[in-house]
């Protein structure tokens, strides 16, 4: 059953990699995957005496083939000695040479995901890292840089312009232009950052800790369903873990504050025995490869290529953000410290361990939101149609359910997202919780969007209950997020050149689309189109507005919490690396950005995974949400189901994908640069 999809687009891989003779250009493939998944799947021909390949054979020999294509297509751009460099003779192979292994990786990526059958799932790994490590020959591959270099593009279109610089920039920032001895040095810090930032992750993820209580009365507080799951052993000992399901239900209920420290303290340690080490060779090893390219610092090497360019703009957005969040982060401490002034007259200040059970009972105690009402609004199905509901209003599209598709698993859902007779893309929908499934949620891209070649392709991958069964808010305010990134990736996906497809856009800018959809989720004039319960009573106003007065409480104290998060990543990569004292930074940083004081003992930064991954740029999540909250003005004036708004919106942010700087496209919409203001405005609360 499986098997039919990853044929169906093996068949594509091998129409796609057909490589011409290396003196014509390379001709797009006039064949879609969406056009092979729709036809009744080829009878498996195993000729006699011959094994059929497994499911995780086959999703290795499709990954192979596309890579084999892609490499093709490199052959194509180097040419031979004295090869005319032009764009339909270089750029487009370039492209497609992109295309192919953009495809390996995406299907790579969604198959150890999603996949219910181990051998594909291992089979997607493996071919993954084959892929990333063709992707990082290719960035340091001399001449290739210097074939696509040669094209003269003066008098081409601004998108071609724009593909030919931001080609030759990243394979610059690789370090492709550098001599033979230090690319070989850079090849050899990629790898060993790669494997550093495997052991880190793996430290923190294997590092589980626990705490022990004899006696059964220190659970109070905790609920009924999780005291069940945590019965005494045989020595009459409860353990409790720092695992999210016991650490965060366990700082959030429990009475017993010493233990809630005990455990906050354990959890703060993770990593602690191997991490400050490995971090101290990661930075090293950062700050060589920046220099090497001529940076000053890491930080300023990462964002070179941002919205935010530089360490210092970072720094300066950081102190931007906290100057503004810090009235009420003071506000949000001072009702913390009232409630606990309840239980404890002496109190002073408030523990860090102490702030997520007294949140919890401000908001029950100040708002009075009753979860178990708001979900009786929220059955799936109906949510789901809501959405696609206002989705296809906003932009107008329309969802045709395609049924003649044999994908990975018999409850994904899929649909054409149409306009007219034109098929824009097609979405996957795989919304359930399952075994071996990626745990949260995400948006996973299948195909990118390349104009005549291939139609978008995405994949909502979520674990949300299933039929009538009710959703939290939260999981719906998680539904339209996903949502963003979906339209953004489907719109945008109709480019020639598939670096500048769908989400292909600043990586600080990516969570804008997204953030913002979050809000058609907080608005009763959108909620009340669908948000209906048993009775088939719409969700009062009252409710949706006490949901946003909660929805605000304790902002200020997240904000600084987060550029305290920002400030700690940013600053290890602007030090040097041999004098980091990482404790002391963080120590410092601490009592400069929270309210919150240090607690002895504790090493957040060694389980800190994000310094791997995003490195110096955490605060891109801030930024996201600072142009999310500016992308919004338009449609908080002329209301969030304004069509024209939606349209103008469409057209100008997602569908120009990464054509544009994100800053020109903000601006194309807004018809000005964007600014802080809405955001300030959001955080003063008003
Ligand atoms: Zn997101």
């Amino acid at each position: 059953m499986k098997l039919r999809l990853l044929s169906a687009l093996l068949l594509v891989a091998a129409c796609g990699s057909a490589a011409p003779t290396p003196t014509q250009p390379a001709t797009p493939v006039e064949v879609t995957p969406s056009d092979m998944t729709s036809r009744p799947p080829p009878e498996d021909p195993v000729p006699p005496g011959q094994k059929a390949l497994s499911p995780g054979e086959e999703h290795l020999a499709l990954c192979r083939a596309l890579i084999a294509g892609a490499k093709a297509q490199q052959d194509l751009v180097i040419g031979q000695a004295g090869a005319a460099r032009t764009i339909d003779a270089t750029l487009v192979p370039f492209n497609e040479l992109m295309r192919l292994l953009s495809n390996a990786g995406a299907l790579a990526s969604l198959m150890q995901s999603v996949h219910p059958d181990q051998g594909v799932r291992d089979a997607a790994r493996a071919c993954e890292s084959e892929v990333s490590q063709y992707s990082s020959e290719l960035s340091l591959n001399r001449p290739l840089y210097d074939a696509v270099a040669a094209v003269d593009v003066k008098a081409a279109d601004a998108t071609t312009q724009r593909f030919h610089m931001t080609s030759l920039r990243d394979m610059k920032r690789a370090g492709v232009t550098l001599d033979d001895a230090q690319r070989t040095r850079i090849a050899a810090i990629d790898e060993e950052m790669t494997a550093l930032g495997q052991q880190i992750q793996q430290a923190i993820a294997e590092d589980t800790r626990y705490i022990e209580v004899t006696d059964a009365k220190r659970l109070a507080g905790m609920p009924e369903d999780w005291i069940a799951l945590h019965k005494p052993d045989a020595q009459g000992v409860i353990k409790i873990s720092t695992d999210y399901p016991d650490y965060i239900p366990f700082v959030t209920y429990a009475a017993d504050d010493e233990l809630r420290k005990q455990l906050y303290i354990k959890f703060r340690s993770r990593g602690d025995k191997t991490n400050e080490a490995l971090f101290t060779k990661l930075f090293t090893l950062r700050a060589e490869k920046a220099k090497l390219l001529g940076f000053a610092t890491w930080a300023d090497y990462q964002s070179d290529d941002k919205m935010l360019r530089g360490g210092k703009a970072a720094q300066d957005f950081i102190d931007r953000i906290t100057k503004l969040a810090k009235p009420r982060a003071k506000r949000d401490y001072a009702e913390l410290l009232a409630q606990l002034k309840k239980t404890d007259k002496a109190a002073k200040s408030v523990g860090d361990w102490q702030k997520a059970l007294l949140e919890t009972q401000l908001k029950k105690e100040k708002y009075a939101v009753d979860s178990q009402v708001v979900r009786t609004y929220f059955p799936y199905e109906q949510t789901l149609a809501g959405l696609l509901d206002i989705t296809s209003t906003l932009y107008d599209v329309k969802f045709a359910p395609v049924t003649n598709v044999v994908t990975w698993h018999s409850s994904v859902k899929v649909f054409d997202v149409t306009r007219g007779s034109t098929v824009l893309g097609r979405i996957y929908l795989d919304m359930h919780p399952r075994a071996d499934k990626y745990k949260h949620a995400a948006q996973f891209t299948l195909l990118t969007g390349v104009t005549d070649v291939q139609r978008p392709e995405g994949v909502l991958v979520c674990n949300f209950p299933e039929g009538s069964s009710l959703m939290e808010h939260g999981d719906v305010v998680t539904m339209f997020h996903e949502f963003g990134h979906l339209m953004h990736h489907v719109l945008g996906g109709n480019q020639r050149w598939v670096s500048q497809s769908g989400v292909a856009t600043e990586h600080d800018f990516v969570e804008a689309p997204s953030q913002m959809f979050e809000e058609w989720g907080w608005s009763h004039e959108t909620l009340a189109r669908f948000a209906k319960n048993a009775q088939g009573e719409v969700i009062p106003k009252q409710l949706v507005d006490a949901m946003n007065k909660s929805r605000g409480f304790g902002e200020g104290i997240a904000v600084v919490q987060q550029m305290l998060y920002a400030a700690l990543a940013l600053q290890y990569h602007q030090a040097d690396p041999a004098k980091l004292d990482q404790l002391a930074v963080l120590k410092t940083l601490q009592a400069k950005y929270t309210p919150f004081a240090y607690v002895e003992g504790t090493k957040f930064h060694t389980s800190f995974g994000h310094l791997v991954g995003y490195s110096s740029m955490y605060y891109t999540y801030m930024w996201s949400k600072v142009i999310a909250a500016d992308l919004l003005t338009p449609f908080k004036k002329a209301g969030l189901m304004s069509t024209a708004t939606a349209h103008a919106y469409r057209d100008k942010v997602l569908a120009a994908g990464g054509t544009k700087p994100a800053a020109d496209l903000v601006a194309d919409f807004l018809g000005r640069p964007y600014n802080f203001k809405a955001f300030e405005k959001y955080l003063a609360g008003k």
